[in-house]
């Protein structure tokens, strides 16, 4: 894909333009994710494939523990500076950043070090296909389950709200 349409990545600037300090981070994942859902045609091929939009598409806002994640007021005001700077050709920067924005408002930040570059602080995710909680560095992307365990490829989801009261971190 080499653009975005011109007209879908206004709508979103325009939307983006109006969120202030004061918006709840639930409501700026909530546009983020109406804005997917509305325009899956067009982020169907690379490279928002590559970072996941379809599932993003699916996910429900409700489960999401967005008041515990680690987006806050100034991370807000540097979302809406780079979405506005940001034009519909700039399509991998674009879609790099609605991952890693996304990520960030959807997961939880554990007081745990990387076991590989000894950042502080990593998310909490859930396996796919085994429920375990695990963890994802945000500085190198290293994971692994809370038990040690290595992740194999594509094995991580976002944690509900319930899973993570459940099995711990919140
Ligand atoms: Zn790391």
């Amino acid at each position: 894909m080499r653009t975005l349409p011109i007209k879908i990545w206004h709508e979103f600037q325009s939307v983006v333009e109006t969120l202030s300090d004061e918006t709840p981070v639930r409501k700026v994942l909530e546009v983020i994710l109406f804005w997917v859902r509305s325009n899956q045609k067009h982020l169907a091929g690379e490279p928002f494939s590559a970072y996941g939009f379809d599932s993003f598409a699916k996910l429900d806002e409700r489960e999401i523990p967005a008041e515990y994640s680690s987006f806050k007021t100034g991370v807000l005001i540097n979302f809406k500076s780079i979405v506005l700077k940001r034009q519909a050709r700039d399509v991998e920067s674009i879609a790099r950043f609605l991952r890693d924005t996304i990520e960030e408002l959807a997961t939880v930040e554990v007081d745990k070090q990387c076991p590989r570059c000894e950042s502080e602080g990593m998310r909490a995710f859930i396996g796919k296909h085994n429920g375990l909680l695990a963890y994802q560095c945000n500085v190198c992307g290293c994971s692994h389950y809370s038990d040690g365990a290595r992740i194999e490829n594509g094995g991580l989801e976002f944690a509900s709200e319930k899973q993570l009261r459940e099995l711990g971190p919140i």
